[in-house]
């Protein structure tokens, strides 16, 4: 028999897993035909609240406008900077050009993939009124002297924690806290391949702060608190139902899901850790790393060499991410760069992310591994 097929996520099994609680939760909503804003949203809410231990969470219709309207709810006007990682998915460069805003795009730490302090002490400029940490592939990028520096700057921090829900920091004033809850406010996705993803599109603000959940929840509604009375200028972003009702169940499992993750991510290092060519992911101790991706750096240029060496044996891989903002041509005229930007054009050339999913077994992970091991054994 051919051994199965390795996917880069594994949705069916996942869901084969937890069948009936999730036909049964969908099949509620489909009898009420409560599609949208149904009582499922609200308390999926509230519980994603308490678990985050955050008084505020706002859903959305994804993860790319929660960022435009955690924009939008802080006030900032045509013109203002905020500042970025080069290396990262496009959302948040994204929502900020949308509003008019200046991406200020600046350089992240290759070790640990997310943005540094001294990049941002290098970008500030009169204009800059906010900062997106993305806490890329699982990991909290360091909030803890992000968070001073933005408070002597007077400046608002919103996390991009679409790729890290329920890390926590681990150090320092902020111990405990989880991803997305330590700046102004954070920002997530539930996109299907996300460690907390449901069958389609959403999304989620969370904060702090009243007056900013008032103003994002009022936001996602057309910027109406009452029916047809119309505040600010909104747009109209909601989580579906049946979306909810899928997270409300995936929720209960999301620390197991991420032990699975962890599980496998030790298994890689493990057995890759000593191959000369390649870096293993950090994990830095400040903060816990939930491993959306499992991303090593191949280095002396072997990368694209190894991905057809690993296509051959129908095992997948994917770049995350091939190409940096400044690269991206609808974005070469919008933003500004701070620096040189070195070690994300470097990232681009090197990284490479491994299947990483929930259902992962020690087979699966071995024939990945084996087909890396021979790759390097033969250059
Ligand atoms: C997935 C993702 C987003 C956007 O989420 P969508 O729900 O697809 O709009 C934003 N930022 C990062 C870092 C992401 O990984």
């Amino acid at each position: 028999m051919d051994d199965p097929q390795i996917r880069m996520v594994d949705l069916y099994g996942q869901y084969l897993n937890i069948k009936n609680e999730v036909d049964v939760a969908m099949a509620e909503v489909l009898t009420s035909t409560a599609f949208i804003n149904g009582p499922q949203v609200e308390r999926f809410a509230t519980q994603l609240a308490s678990y985050l231990d955050v008084p505020h969470v706002i859903p959305c219709a994804n993860g790319t406008d929660a960022l435009q309207i955690a924009f939008m709810a802080l006030g900032l006007k045509p013109g203002d900077e905020v500042i970025v990682p080069a290396f990262t998915y496009i959302a948040p460069a994204e929502a900020a050009a949308l509003l008019g805003l200046v991406p200020v795009v600046v350089d992240v730490d290759p070790h640990n993939f997310n943005m540094t302090f001294h990049a941002l002490e290098q970008a500030w400029s009169p204009k800059t009124k906010a900062i997106v940490p993305v806490h890329l592939f699982g990991q909290c990028a360091p909030m803890e002297p992000i968070m001073e520096w933005a408070k002597a700057k007077g400046l608002f921090v919103v996390e991009d924690t679409a790729q890290a829900l329920g890390a926590k920091y681990l150090t320092g004033q902020y111990k405990n806290r989880r991803a997305g809850t330590i700046g102004h406010i954070g920002c997530t996705s539930f996109f299907p391949s996300k460690n907390l993803g449901c069958f389609g599109d959403g999304g989620a603000m969370m904060t702090k702060d009243a007056h900013l959940a008032a103003q994002m929840r009022m936001i996602t509604r057309h910027g109406q608190r009452m029916k047809y009375i119309h505040e600010v200028l909104g747009c109209n972003s909601r989580l579906d139902t049946l979306q909810a009702a899928i997270l409300e169940v995936k929720l209960k499992y999301l620390d197991q899901y991420e032990a699975a993750r962890y599980r496998a991510a030790q298994e890689y290092t493990q057995a890759l850790r000593d191959i000369d060519g390649l870096a293993c992911p950090l994990e830095e101790s400040y903060s816990t790393h939930v491993y959306h991706q499992y991303t090593l750096r191949v280095l002396n240029g072997w990368r694209d060499e190894l991905v057809r060496h690993l296509t051959s044996f129908k095992i997948p891989s994917a770049i995350y991410y091939p190409v940096s903002v400044q690269k991206q041509e609808a974005f070469t005229s919008i933003i500004r760069k701070s620096g040189t930007l070195f070690n994300s054009e470097q990232l681009c050339s090197e990284v490479l992310s491994l299947p990483m999913h929930t259902e992962l077994t020690v087979e699966i992970q071995d024939r990945v591994i084996t087909q890396i091991r021979n790759f390097f054994n033969n250059i």
